[in-house]
């Protein structure tokens, strides 16, 4: 996290041009997670924004590159140097970055982008949404953050924030900071339209 405070490049409101996704390097068991991921990245293609993401072959991120490519679309990846063999990197994308850790890959990725987006994933998906919101949440970046929401996936985790805003860990306006969605053109739509929070508190006690 400390590297990222660092950046605090940012602008004022953001139409999306280049978006961060996480998402698994996994597939899941389900189809609708690889069919949702190859349905953002054509919408992204179509659209003209570009993406920026883990720069794998594999899984997820397999899957949203290789549809963004099949329509001539925009794919810079941000790899770590321990990940970059050929089992893991994609050898085909537009772009690709190697960086020397993975929380230095964090840093390259929020400098490029104007807004991320998770698909379904597991802990390095979570890590990386999870620090976007903070990064949000302390007012560094006032960068859209989104979730599309196949299947459900993340129900139960969207749940567990209800459960950190009830018990006082989480203010409620952060946790409208998080935009979800399971309709592709909606999330877009939402994060194009999104207003970071006026007011960021960075330190609560009990009570107050
Ligand atoms: P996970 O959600 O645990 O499958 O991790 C996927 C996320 O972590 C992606 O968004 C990537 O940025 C990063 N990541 C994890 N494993 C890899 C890998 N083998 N190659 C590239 N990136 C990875």
């Amino acid at each position: 996290m400390s590297e990222m405070l660092a950046n605090s490049n940012q602008s004022e409101s953001c139409p999306l041009k280049k978006v961060a996704v996480f998402c698994g390097a996994s597939l899941g068991f389900n189809e609708a997670y690889r069919l949702d991921a190859i349905a953002l990245g054509e919408f992204f293609a179509e659209k003209g924004i570009s993406m920026v993401y883990g720069g794998g072959k594999i899984g997820m991120m397999g899957a949203i590159a290789d549809a963004m490519l099949r329509l001539n679309g925009e794919v810079i990846g941000v790899i770590p140097h321990l990940l970059r063999h050929e089992e893991v990197a994609h050898a085909d994308i537009s772009e690709m970055h190697v960086s020397k850790t993975m929380s230095e890959r964090k840093v390259t990725i929020s400098k490029m982008v104007d807004g991320y987006i998770a698909l379904a994933g597991g802990f390095g998906t979570l890590d990386e949404i999870f620090e976007a919101l903070t990064l949000g949440q302390l007012a560094i970046e006032n960068k859209p953050v989104g979730i599309l929401n196949t299947n459900g996936f993340f129900d139960a985790l969207l749940n567990q924030l209800d459960v950190m805003v009830k018990e006082g860990f989480l203010r409620a306006e952060n946790r409208k900071m998080l935009i979800v969605s399971n309709s592709i053109p909606d999330l877009i739509d939402k994060m194009n339209a999104y207003q970071a929070p006026k007011v960021s508190k960075l330190v609560d006690t009990v009570g107050s």
